[in-house]
């Protein structure tokens, strides 16, 4: 540990506290996936057979030094290691343990990296024989980590030694790096009971053997010479979390007495802990905390109400691990000037781990002068850590090293403001008395997408890099147009679509069409596994300089006599799976985003399309981890739906459709939007869903989805039809609507027909007995 005295004229902080010990800088976590995808391609290549597991090793090797030495370079002080994963660190953890279901079979020979690489990769994408572990977001992020399955038997013992070998990778490569571990109340907590489980057992009763585990993998890492480890608790921020003290604190009581360990951070993030978790982490034999001060405001009051932190060091995570935009560094320095009085050891860091931002803005060579100065990557955000060491430590100015909040210029749009200040509560309202969108029970529809072809997506690349002119790109598309509403047609569906063959992605393709939004060409991030996305930067006020969509669905329309349903992705989703600005509040640029798909909804109104489906996809994914701020963001979020579309005549259908099970968090939010049909992903828990809108006398359209467009097994008619005859037990047939449970754009055309074919022909069998 370096000794360097803070100078007592250190301008960040105003008051006369004593100079720290040190201040030193760190991140939580760091992206896994290279400069340019080297880790996609690699395993999707050895999946393939055509890398073999040493190749595939050596590319995750050589991204790791990767990732050293360019957070040394940024000037960082502690480097973490173990944040680099093949697919997931949850799955990694479970492994690490032995928790692993008896339906994936144990490698046959030890030592046979081939075997033991299958078995990963088998648990997290499943073979022949066995389903892979359920996936499910990472807290309200759009990265996804697989559920631990765990039952009464499960025995955790350390078994693997991942985060022992990246360590001496690193120590060998030079660099003294604090591994990284998934906490084990986060762990227990994010598993889920096995299916055979005992109804009503919970994993979390696996503690104390999961802690004997841990604690044998914790004096592994100090025997290897490790000094420091990170342990993330990002469970903290959650209610159930916040509800856990008492665990929390047998948990670090446990870890902390071991005699001979390394030094202990718990990180927590995505969100203040509370001042009883936090009385608990300051009592506890822990070196460390992490708290993320960027989430939420309540952090450095929760340090105030339990009097700091005294002797424990204090990680201060100032700068925002999961958002663009780059850190005002004078405020940051100030804030950092403050918490010198709660603490005796300062380390500055970053809110979370920066898995959730792309690599390197060096790399973007197109963003919009002005807007480009606003933003940092990951590796920007590392130099920001180390400046702010720096300035907290030597006194360093922050204005003369490059900080200071930068914004771009004049990306408001006072016509757009002016527009929606003179909205009144009627823009968000439509008529109670609409009647039934369609006179046939059992209405069948799909719920946008259809299968995006290799020629499709040939065509588009082509398209992109100015290889295939634009009429007859224009030309293909209308062609697959012409085929999916014929096909449609002949199968029997009653409310057509036109399979959004033009679009690459749901979120980016409004947003390319978008004032106010900006696409990156190389900024990359993890989704799950392999699966990288792009997200859109929201930096200005939105507006919509051309009608997006009306052009296809028309053509659509014109193709046929059953109604088209248009498609639009609703403002939460947008916002969701995009960096949004942050210098006013998320639900104004909803109202912003709202307002552009009223415009779009009226142009494909006017366009004779009566039927007309927002997605809101992300609904649920944004619902704040805490109860106590739900509330607020069912406010905005169904606002900005309303906007979206209330502006539609009565007779026009509104549509919505939502992506996840779990609907009794926002079944109140969902009603709230007033769509005349909801279509929602239900494929377990499809009859608990149906049951229950029936109970609460739910009079609006509802379409439980029929069968799981996820894998590409096709169901029987007779499965279609128990499932519909369930479901009419509860709801009005008139009001039940049939369809698969999401977008069919991953899937086959071979599977999707004979899907679609069996769909049809349950809700008809369904009809002739009402
Ligand atoms: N309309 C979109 C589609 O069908 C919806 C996708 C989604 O819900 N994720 O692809
Ligand atoms: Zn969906």
């Amino acid at each position: 540990m370096t000794e360097t005295p803070r100078p007592a004229e250190a301008p960040a902080s105003p008051d006369a506290s004593p100079p720290p010990a040190s201040v030193r800088s760190t991140v939580h976590g760091y992206p896994r996936i290279g400069p340019h995808r080297e880790l996609k391609r690699a395993s999707e290549s050895y999946w393939r057979g055509g890398t073999s597991a040493q190749e595939l090793d050596a590319v995750a090797a050589d991204l790791r030094r990767g990732v050293y030495a360019q957070l040394r370079e940024a000037g960082v002080d502690d480097i973490p290691s173990n944040t680099f994963s093949y697919y997931d660190h949850v799955l990694d953890t479970a492994v690490l343990f032995d928790l692993v279901p008896p339906r994936f079979a144990p490698p046959a020979a030890a030592d046979d990296r081939d075997e033991e690489l299958r078995r990963y990769f088998a648990l997290a994408r499943g073979e022949q024989g066995a389903l892979p572990l359920e996936m499910t977001k990472w807290f309200d992020t759009n990265y996804h980590y697989l559920v631990p399955e765990l039952s009464p038997s499960t025995r955790p013992r350390l078994v693997g030694d991942k985060p022992v070998a990246e360590f001496r990778e690193a120590a060998e490569a030079g660099f003294h790096t604090r591994p990284v571990l998934v906490g084990p109340l986060t762990f227990l907590m994010l598993a889920k009971a096995a299916d055979d489980a005992p109804e009503g057992w919970e994993p979390i009763v696996l503690l104390d053997q999961l802690l004997d585990a841990y604690a044998r993998l914790l004096g592994e890492l100090r025997a290897a010479g490790a000094t420091e480890v990170q342990l993330d608790e990002p469970i903290l921020a959650t209610d159930e979390g916040r509800a856990a003290v008492g665990r929390l604190e047998r948990a670090y009581q446990r870890l902390g007495s071991l005699s001979d360990r390394p030094a202990l951070l718990v990180s927590t993030y995505f969100g203040s802990i509370g001042a009883p978790a936090l009385r608990v982490l300051k009592d506890s034999p822990v070196e460390a905390v992490g708290l993320d001060l960027v989430t939420d405001d309540e952090g450095v009051d929760d340090l105030v109400q339990v009097s700091g932190l005294g002797a424990t060091r204090l990680v201060a995570g100032v700068v925002e691990g999961r958002n663009v935009w780059r850190t005002d560094v004078p405020a940051a320095a100030a804030t950092l000037g403050t918490l010198l009085a709660l603490t005796d050891e300062l380390t500055v860091s970053t809110s979370c781990s920066l898995l959730h931002v792309p690599l390197d803005l060096e790399a973007e060579t197109s963003l919009a002068p002005g807007l480009r100065e606003a933003l940092a990557f990951a590796r920007q955000k590392a130099e920001e850590v180390a400046l702010l060491g720096r300035v907290l430590s030597e006194g360093a100015e922050a204005e003369h090293t490059g900080g200071g909040g930068v914004r771009p210029p004049a990306f408001t749009d006072a016509r757009v403001r002016a527009r929606l200040d003179a909205l009144g509560p009627e823009a968000y309202e439509r008529p109670q008395d609409r009647g039934r969108p369609t006179e046939i029970p059992l209405t069948t529809t799909t719920i946008g997408s259809f299968p995006q072809t290799p020629e499709l997506r040939r065509a588009r690349a082509a398209h992109r890099r100015g290889e295939l002119s634009e009429d007859a790109y224009k030309q293909i598309l209308r062609e697959e147009i012409d085929r999916v509403v014929a096909l449609q047609e002949e199968i029997g569906l009653d409310v057509l679509v036109h399979g959004e063959p033009e679009r690459n992605d749901m979120v980016q393709y409004f947003a390319e069409q978008l004032e106010g939004y900006a696409t990156t060409s190389n900024g990359w991030v993890q989704s799950y596994g392999s699966r990288c996305v792009r997200p859109p930067i929201l930096f200005g006020d939105v507006s919509r300089p051309e009608p997006m969509t009306v052009e296809w669905t028309t053509y659509a329309q014109s193709r046929t006599d059953k109604p088209v349903k248009g498609m639009l992705t609703g403002p939460v989703t947008m916002l969701a799976w995009s960096f949004v600005r942050t210098d006013q509040p998320l639900g104004e640029t909803a109202r912003q985003v709202g307002l552009a798909l009223r415009d779009e909804a009226a142009d494909l109104e006017r366009a004779g399309i009566r039927h007309i489906q927002v997605d809101e996809a992300a609904l649920r994914e944004l619902l704040p981890l805490r109860e106590e701020r739900r509330g607020e963001y069912l406010d905005w979020a169904v606002g900005s739906f309303r906007l979206a579309t209330s502006g539609v005549s009565p007779s026009t259908t509104v549509h919505t459709h939502m992506c996840y099970s779990e609907f009794g968090l926002i079944v109140d939010g969902i009603e709230a939007l007033d769509a005349d049909v909801t279509s929602v992903e239900a494929a377990r828990s499809r009859m608990e869903l149906v049951r229950d809108l029936g109970e609460r006398g739910y009079k609006r359209g509802i379409g439980p989805g029929v069968y799981d467009i996820h894998s590409p097994r096709v169901p029987p008619v007779e499965e279609v039809e128990d499932a519909l005859r369930l479901a009419v037990a509860h709801i009005d047939a008139g009001n039940l609507w049939v369809n698969p449970d999401c977008g069919l754009k991953t899937r086959g055309y071979a599977e999707v027909e004979q899907a679609l074919r069996n769909m049809v022909e349950a809700a008809r069998r369904v009809r002739a007995d009402l």
